[in-house]
């Protein structure tokens, strides 16, 4: 018999996985795939959300009808942190006779020889790697392979289908309630009752305090400093302008609280919302995260509607913007860790007239989208019309 074995945190399990799963036992001609859900990863720090045993049921749940398939609480019964090497001599000793063939992405084929105990792993299974096939990658998988085998390894290379979607974009998705076209039957069930990754929580209301947690756990770590820095600085226009502190910051906490999830993911949102787009928004889903944390702020977070707006114009603006929209678009422009040419006269303008700052804003977003080739929201060309017409020139001008 041929085997697979295919482990990993399943935190939670996801459409992505499964179809792994399914092309490894189409493509390997597998007898048998043994899904095991680790108990503590070796490299990986804990990510909270769900128990060993809450996983190993999920995964239960997703891989129920999956001819060949079955799933193993091998690593979680032996508790402790989770070697490969351990559970391949576990597995080799029940299976004797029988190829066992282990799954692994390209990340860790990469990294094959700093796990623990590689020799061990290579005795006792085939590795099978599954990549993406781009150029570069390729090159250094081709190259690992022949390192290991010139060690005695047997190793397959796959080409893998592509899923865009990963665990930790499925938690932001559990959280703005839009995970379900990516979770098999009975998952999305499993975790709602549950309350698990956080879909149990009320995100309405939350104090500042809690609200700025939460935002920072749903943002990539790049981008923190960004967000902090924006709420700062729409905090210091609104008091210099007069706009509500507390509106100000809210919306810079919240403005790009969906920016983590990228071009695929954002039509999904819209779709989950119920929202048809125009041509411009399907062409350039990244652009969507105003429009898709607009509706993550009213719907999941609650907030008034002054927010929610200014939200959803800050990529483009439009014409005759209230105050609290001019705040945000300049706020995310000026904010302490942005540094681009021309960002201290927008600062020095933000302070002196909200409207000549915008203008620049404005127009240094027409000149960037233009010199990457791309194609102009029509709102921004719109704002920029509206306050010429009124007469709003920029420093240089005046
Ligand atoms: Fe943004
Ligand atoms: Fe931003």
């Amino acid at each position: 018999m041929r085997i697979g074995i295919y482990g990993g945190t399943f935190n939670p399990p996801h459409i992505g996985h499964m179809r792994a799963a399914a092309h490894a036992i189409e493509i390997l001609e597998l007898d048998r795939l043994v899904l095991i859900p680790n108990n503590v990863a070796p490299h990986k720090k804990v990510t909270a959300g769900a128990s060993g045993q809450q996983r190993l049921e999920m995964l239960r749940l997703s891989a129920r009808g999956m001819k060949k398939a079955e799933v193993s609480s091998i690593e979680l019964d032996r508790e402790g942190t989770s070697y490969t090497a351990d559970t391949l001599d576990q597995l080799r000793r029940a299976h004797p006779g029988d190829e066992l063939v282990l799954m692994m992405g390209t990340d860790m084929f990469l990294s094959f020889l700093s796990w623990y105990e590689p020799e061990r792993i290579m005795q006792n299974a085939t590795l099978a790697v599954f990549y993406r096939g781009e150029k570069n990658e390729q090159l250094a998988v081709e190259a690992q392979k022949d390192k290991l085998e010139a060690m005695g390894a047997k190793v397959v290379l796959v080409a893998n289908p592509v899923t865009a979607i990963s665990s930790t974009d499925l938690r932001r998705m559990l959280v703005f309630r839009c995970a379900d076209p990516f979770l098999c039957p009975g998952v999305s069930e499993y975790i709602r009752e549950r309350g698990l990754y956080g879909t149990g929580r009320d995100y309405r209301k939350l104090s500042m305090e809690a609200l700025e947690e939460a935002v920072l756990s749903l943002l990539k770590p790049n981008r923190v400093a960004h967000v902090l820095g924006c709420r700062d600085a729409a905090v210091e226009l609104a008091r210099r302008y007069g706009a509500d502190l507390t509106d100000a910051a809210r919306a810079g906490l919240l403005h790009d609280i969906t920016k983590a999830i990228d071009g695929p993911l954002q039509l999904t949102l819209c779709d989950e919302y119920g929202i048809l787009l125009n041509k411009f928004s399907q062409e350039n889903p990244k652009t969507l995260h105003a429009l898709t944390g607009s509706l993550v702020a009213e719907q999941i977070f609650g907030e008034n509607e002054a927010v929610v707006t200014a939200i959803r114009y800050h990529t483009t603006g439009r014409p005759d913007m209230g105050l609290l929209e001019k705040i945000i678009y300049i706020a995310d422009y000026i904010e302490a860790n942005r540094d681009f040419p021309g960002v201290e006269e927008m600062r020095k303008a933000a302070y002196e007239d909200l409207d000549v700052a915008l203008l620049m804003g404005l127009e240094s977003a027409m000149a960037h989208v233009r010199r990457q080739g791309q194609e102009l929201a029509a709102a921004t060309a719109d704002a920029v019309k509206f306050l010429r017409d009124r007469g709003v020139k920029t420093p240089e001008e005046m």
